[in-house]
């Protein structure tokens, strides 16, 4: 078989479809997005029906996908690393509960937040739930740990963790496929009690998962992603995690690496490898992208014992994405830089598309709220999320899925006027409608802009759970269908929006404005597929 080129999420995916899985779960988010996009295209997993929609976010996808494991199938769920904060409470659970068909979570995170609200190290996640938890170093690991996930998954009856980070999604090499193999059939867990986290029941589960830590420490010290080389200069040890290991070696391209170390990919953290390199070495170092999840347990495990030196003490950086240069800064190494900027390339910032509906509708609302000053504007995350930049500099909150609503209720009911909240399709499908429905309950008097481009837009256009069925699902959480206004935002229609504004604004109670229209870099690509159909 000849290696094929892939990106590291485009393997995870590929892997997966290999491994025989019946479905993928996933709400979009970079930078996990491609993996179920690439599901999408496939016509391997279209000729084996695999499911693959997007769901309207990340705790529905991550409850399906068990669902499907319940039912004995492997499953595939996928999200960005703060979309494992909104599926956290299944997530956890499903550790207890345990799974029947292998069940595997992708999860991508951002250091550096080239696209997120933070930096957050799904390893704690994964820590915290007592997973086995996988970190792949290149696009072949990518691969092999996503085939192999779905049988450590199924032999640990647990869910099991895949941790990337951003370079490593969205950077290309060739991969080695392996067997095909088939889906499996339907077939129940063997304890009807095993899905049912009654107390009584829990605790036994607990108890369960307890157990299997020590089985799965010792597979990690036995896993052929944890390994040892030595080194002729003893003065340091190297403890590298996942792409970590990556830019280590690309520090020493050019000459032998004279320093023993250890490469983690599997965790737990396979303590007696790296006492193996503690015992052998004056101090350690170590190289991971995140949080420094595995230098504060060296602490732990060596007590006062040797130096640990990494991202607590400051040798390494401890914001932002792992970098060759910031490894080779850390061990003092003289290297020629790779890559350097050069001066003439300046930031560029984001701005909106020209001609994008969001800039008619904020131009709009800006007018209507002129009279009340400055802060009125509680946003969600989204394209719409770009108008606290400049020249609109009109909203003022933006803290993740589905707050926009909800602080702008808080700020409601401490008696601030006019509280206005604005987000997208996908997002109110994601996480706003609970809390208009706090609002509707309560008679809140407050704004809601369901700002509808009719796409997910940021991440690349998917479709939207709520596409065309925003009033009915606002008529059906009790708002009064007097007070949902829909417009087409367009420059010619400026007056008649700041006027549905002012007149929603002076209503005592929830009103919906719904601007609507197709998001312009979406109306392209469809046009484009259409043609080439
Ligand atoms: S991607 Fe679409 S919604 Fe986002 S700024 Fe561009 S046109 Fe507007």
């Amino acid at each position: 078989m000849k290696p094929e080129l892939f990106l590291g999420n485009e393997a995870v995916a590929q892997a997966a479809i290999d491994a025989g899985i019946s479905g993928v779960y996933a709400y979009p988010g970079t930078p996990s997005t491609e993996i179920t996009e690439y599901i999408q295209q496939s016509k391997q997993a279209l000729d084996r029906q695999v499911r693959c929609n997007w769901s309207a976010n990340e705790k529905t996808a991550y409850e399906a996908a068990l669902g499907m494991s319940y039912a004995g199938k492997r499953a595939l769920v996928c999200m960005k690393q703060v979309g494992l904060n909104v599926a956290a409470d299944v997530f956890i659970n499903s550790a207890i509960t345990g799974v029947n068909g292998g069940l595997v979570l992708a999860v991508a995170d951002d250091p550096g937040m080239h696209s997120s609200q933070n930096e957050q190290d799904s390893r704690f996640y994964g820590k915290f739930a007592m997973i086995p938890v996988l970190e792949p170093s290149n696009q072949q690991e990518s691969y092999n740990m996503a085939y192999e996930a779905f049988q450590l998954s199924e032999q640990s009856q647990l869910p099991v963790m895949l941790r990337l980070t951003t370079r490593l999604s969205h950077t290309r090499s060739g991969v080695l496929r392996r067997e095909v193999l088939q889906p499996k059939s339907l077939k129940l867990p063997q304890s009807s009690k095993q899905f049912l986290l009654l107390p009584i029941f829990a605790r036994k589960n607990y108890r369960h998962l307890l157990e299997k830590q020590d089985l799965l420490q010792e597979w990690a010290e036995q896993s052929k992603y944890n390994f040892f080389r030595d080194g002729a200069d003893k003065s340091l040890g190297v403890v590298c995690c996942g792409l970590g290991w990556n830019y280590f070696q690309e520090v020493f391209a050019d000459s032998e690496i004279p320093y023993p170390r250890v490469k983690i990919s599997q965790y737990p953290v396979p303590v007696s490898i790296i006492r193996k390199l503690e015992e052998l070495c004056d101090e350690l170092l170590v190289v991971e992208e995140g949080y420094p999840l595995v230098e504060e347990q060296l602490h732990d495990f060596f007590g006062k014992g040797k130096p640990v030196h990494g991202k607590l003490d400051g040798t390494i950086d401890r914001q932002g994405e792992l970098t060759t240069d910031k490894v080779g800064r850390a061990l003092a190494v003289i290297y020629d830089e790779p890559f350097s900027v050069p001066e003439c390339v300046v930031p560029r910032p984001p701005s909106f598309c020209m001609g994008c509906g969001h800039v008619d509708a904020f131009k709009a609302l800006d007018e209507a709220i002129a009279s009340y000053g400055a802060g009125h504007i509680f946003s969600d995350i989204g394209c719409y999320a770009l108008a606290a930049l400049p020249p609109f500099e009109s909203i003022y909150t933006c803290v993740d899925m589905g707050a926009s609503i909800t602080m702008a209720k808080g700020a409601a009911d401490a008696g601030f006027f006019p509280a206005i909240a604005v987000l997208g399709d996908s997002t109110f499908a994601h996480s706003g409608i609970t809390g208009l429905l706090d609002a509707v309950n309560e008679k809140t008097n407050m704004l809601i802009v369901i700002s509808d481009n009719q796409s997910v837009s940021m991440t690349g256009g998917q479709d939207s759970a709520a596409k065309d069925i925003i009033e009915t699902i606002c008529v059906g959480l009790g708002v009064d269908t007097r007070h949902i206004r829909v417009f087409v935002p367009l420059k010619k229609n400026h007056e008649e929006m700041v006027q549905i504004f002012k007149e929603e604004i002076e209503f005592e109670g929830v009103s919906v404005v719904i601007p609507r229209r197709e998001c312009l870099q979406k109306a392209m690509w469809r046009m484009k597929r259409n043609k080439t159909k």
